[in-house]
């Protein structure tokens, strides 16, 4: 990156130690306006949309995991390819689509397997979608950056061939905020993706008419593509929000599971102490399905969780004891209510969605009581400052020399390095790298990266202090006895439903709101605990989606299905 002189850039602000996490936010602000704010705004505008089906993914059969005689691998495909052909134009949500051809083939051999009983999984024949920085040998991985347009990856992602081997189909490569910075789908090099709700069913002619709203980051390419039933799920990820919210804004199920439960061989890294593969729905069953399918050891990926860690993790759950004996599907768990999350910039509408949430897990047996997580004020500076940091030094590797974009400039003053980071990467990317390689120099270490370390922990510990069951990381203990622990947490995803899109993209935004937008889901991923985004209502004239999030403890995967489910089933019934 050109004239990144940290050390400089400390001095020309004149940034003292003061007080966390005013430091940061002020950090923020001075570095904001000296980078070029004139990448944007490419081509939003001239083809937005509106009204798809969503939630329960009904259109042409696309949501039924097991197929059947009407509903086979073959009518699922040609849907699929359908879809893709009718409305990706519009959306942009897969920048690269597999050779139809080669689907139909794959589909006609599935359905062969289906027909003799020999089908390799529930997914055998179904058409999966993957986020442009999940690498596979089949098409490109270019994590949206011009740095790797013609990347074409010599191996595919273990998630990734965990499904192939069970049968998936590979549908296309998503759209996604460039190396995966970002909350809108909106820093691309592809262009951005449009949220597709409101779109489905209505005249292609009139698509341009429709205003385009964002369909959340940063794997909104996935979400989209879910959404749109141009495919039947896709993998993203997941590192302060970006699978979770793009479901929540897209109207499915958007799932991340505890850290080490996926291995990330493959996944092109952002920042690798948080960075977790996840799924996107149109259920939770489906996100079970593929999560069994896909969380195993790897030791390709040493933070991937072994099988005995796995199995220690299962042993140390003890069995919820329903002291009153109650028959209703959560008799017997204690639902937290996070006080902290109950955030200013909450939108009326989404604070009563919550209210509504909290009532259907009473109904159902639950047993729902406040909680206080004290630091949550400090995860969103936390977070940016750790994912920078990380992202400075991950991004390194992009120099022009060993693979992806090199710079054909050459002149006496700035070498190669300069040129080919400066023209490769977007210019929220080099905001990131800025901040990150700032905070890592020797004269502010101190002061931001180990202070957000100390934050982390700070945030781990206020959860294990509230769950009921142990931490097998932080070595936490049992706390089932404790009537005022619990096992699951509920909160909104998002302070609202999806923004327009010219209301987050373009010279007149602060950058600053967009990552106020990882307010909710930030916390789970700085304690690498699981959590889902399910859909639950919509709101407002246009009738957006809107999120609730479920969270447990680490390595509790199934608690988050078992509550989600609840909340899915409620939503179905008003969304
Ligand atoms: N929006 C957050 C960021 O830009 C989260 C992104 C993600 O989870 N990949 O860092």
């Amino acid at each position: 990156m050109r004239g990144c002189d940290c050390v400089g850039v400390r001095a020309h602000f004149g940034i003292k130690r003061e007080r966390w996490p005013h430091a940061f936010i002020r950090l923020l602000r001075q570095l904001i306006p000296m980078l070029s704010t004139s990448l944007l705004r490419r081509t939003i505008g001239t083809q937005p949309l509106r009204r798809f089906s969503t939630g329960t993914g009904a259109e042409k059969g696309m949501a039924r995991p097991i197929f059947n005689e009407s509903y086979t691998p073959i009518s699922a495909a040609t849907a699929a390819l359908e879809n893709i052909s009718k409305y990706n134009k519009y959306l942009n949500a897969f920048v690269d689509v597999a050779d139809p051809e080669t689907v139909r083939d794959q589909a006609k051999e599935a359905a062969h397997r289906w027909e003799i009983g020999q089908a390799k999984s529930a997914l055998d024949g179904t058409i999966m979608g993957y986020k442009m920085n999940l690498c596979t040998k089949e098409l490109r991985t270019t994590c949206a950056s011009a740095m790797l347009e013609n990347f074409q990856a010599p191996y595919t992602a273990t998630a990734i061939e965990l499904l192939q081997e069970a049968g998936a189909i590979t549908g296309g490569k998503a759209n996604m905020d460039e190396f995966g910075m970002g909350s809108h789908n909106v820093f691309s090099n592809a262009g951005p993706t449009r949220n597709p709700h409101g779109i489905m069913g209505r005249a292609i002619e009139t698509l341009d008419e429709v205003e385009g709203r964002s369909p959340g980051g940063s794997s909104g390419g996935s979400a989209a593509a879910v959404a749109s039933n141009m495919c039947f799920a896709a993998l993203g990820s997941d590192t302060g929000g970006s699978v979770r919210l793009p479901a929540s804004y897209c109207g499915i199920v958007g799932f991340k599971p505890s850290y080490g439960r996926i291995s990330r061989w493959g996944l092109v890294a952002y920042a690798s102490s948080l960075d977790t593969v996840g799924t996107l729905t149109k259920t939770v069953d489906d996100a079970k399905t593929i999560y069994d399918i896909i969380s195993k050891e790897d030791l390709k990926d040493s933070t991937c969780l072994t099988q005995r860690q796995r199995d220690s993790i299962e042993k140390a759950k003890k069995p919820i004891r329903d002291t009153k004996q109650g028959s209703k599907p959560l008799s017997g768990i204690r639902v937290g209510i996070p006080q902290e999350f109950n955030v200013t910039e909450l939108s009326p509408a989404t604070k009563a969605l919550w209210r509504r949430g909290i009532q259907t897990l009473k109904d159902e047996g639950a047993t729902v009581v406040p909680v206080s997580l004290p630091n949550t004020k400090l995860a969103v500076g936390a977070y940016f400052t750790l994912a920078t940091a990380e992202a400075s030094s991950n991004l390194q590797r992009y120099d022009g020399i060993r693979y992806g974009h090199q710079s054909e400039e050459r002149d006496e003053k700035n070498a190669l390095y300069s040129h080919t980071r400066s023209e490769g990467f977007g210019k929220e990317v080099r905001r990131r790298i800025l901040l990150g390689t700032y905070v890592l120099t020797s004269g502010s270490f101190d002061n931001f990266f180990l202070r957000a370390q100390k934050i982390r922990q700070m945030i781990r510990r206020d959860f294990d202090s509230i769950f009921a069951r142990p931490n097998m990381i932080t070595g936490s203990l049992d706390g089932e006895g404790d009537a005022s622990r619990v096992h699951a947490l509920l909160t909104p995803v998002a302070v609202t439903a999806a923004p327009k899109l010219e209301d987050v993209v373009g010279d007149h935004i602060d950058p600053i709101n967009a990552y106020m937008d990882d307010i909710l889901t930030i916390p789970a991923s700085l304690a690498g605990l699981p959590a889902m985004s399910v859909p639950f209502a919509t709101y407002g004239d246009d009738g957006f989606p809107v999120g609730l999030q479920v969270m447990s403890q680490y390595g509790d995967e199934e608690m988050v299905f078992k509550v989600a489910r609840i909340i899915e089933k409620k939503g179905r019934e008003t969304l």
